[in-house]
């Protein structure tokens, strides 16, 4: 895996990017969705025009149709394409909502989601994340790193399953997301949320609880490329955790790579 270079992020934005299957991603969704960007905060790659602001987290939060995501995303080319999982009661909450800080609030809800990356685990080889982080290895990871997250995925689909019915599950590109779709959950407030988490990591679930306890808004849109390894972030079906193999799995791979 590897970065993507800019061509090949527009060939991805213009040619492969499916707006049809993002908006399946959203089909339900009555609350205006802001999307968002960053260029180049890992990779400092980025076009001329957005040098100033490769490292900035750019909201798109004023478009007429789908298609003109697609026009954001072929303009700026970014390293990482995102939505934001916060529900808004009208577009003017969603644009007051501010840029990078605004966290579940009072007067909306916010979509559950959970977050499993790979670094976070430790590794007989490449050591803790401490470690990693001190080699300026902090967000690489190895492939039995991966297993370990995929097999922690899996158990946590399978916990939460038993209270919850509308479960995605998303390769990242990295690790995997988990998003709860049911309605109950959307208005959760934010105790409630720690309290599932706390729930969750007694029972020795590894995670970064600023994901489901609202802290952090965005996460990765589906279906969209993330430029740090050039792979495809796509939802995977439950039974697929444990045989799926992000290095050779087609759905994955951008065109733009070799076979
Ligand atoms: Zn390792």
């Amino acid at each position: 895996m590897r970065v993507s270079t800019l061509d090949e992020r527009r060939q991805f934005y213009s040619r492969e990017f499916s707006l049809m299957k993002v908006r399946e991603w959203f089909r339900g969704w009555k609350s205006p969705i802001v999307f968002a960007a960053v260029i180049g905060r890992h990779t400092r790659i980025a076009p001329m025009k957005y040098l100033r602001e490769r490292s900035r987290t750019l909201v798109i939060d004023e478009y007429g149709s789908p298609s003109e995501i697609r026009n954001y995303l072929i303009d700026f080319k970014p390293e990482s394409a995102y939505y934001d999982r916060n529900v808004y009661n009208d577009w003017e909450q969603a644009r007051s909502s501010g840029n990078d800080t605004a966290q579940l609030g009072h007067s909306f809800g916010q979509e559950l989601a959970f977050d499993i990356d790979p670094e976070n685990f430790t590794c007989p080889i490449h050591g803790t994340l401490e470690e990693k982080m001190r080699r300026h290895q902090g967000l690489s990871f190895c492939r039995l790193e991966f297993q370990l997250a995929q097999q922690e995925a899996a158990q946590l689909v399978e916990i939460l399953s038993r209270e919850f019915s509308e479960i995605c599950l998303v390769y990242s590109g990295r690790g995997f997301h988990i998003h709860i779709r049911d309605e109950k959950t959307v208005f959760w407030n934010r105790r409630s949320r720690l309290a599932l988490v706390k729930r969750l990591s007694k029972r020795g679930f590894m995670m970064d609880e600023w994901v489901p306890s609202g802290g952090m808004r965005l996460i990765r849109l589906p279906y969209s490329l993330n430029g740090l390894v050039s792979r495809v972030a796509i939802p995977l079906a439950e039974n697929e955790l444990g045989v799926f193999d992000p290095i050779t799995d087609e759905r994955t791979m951008p065109k733009f790579l070799p076979r």
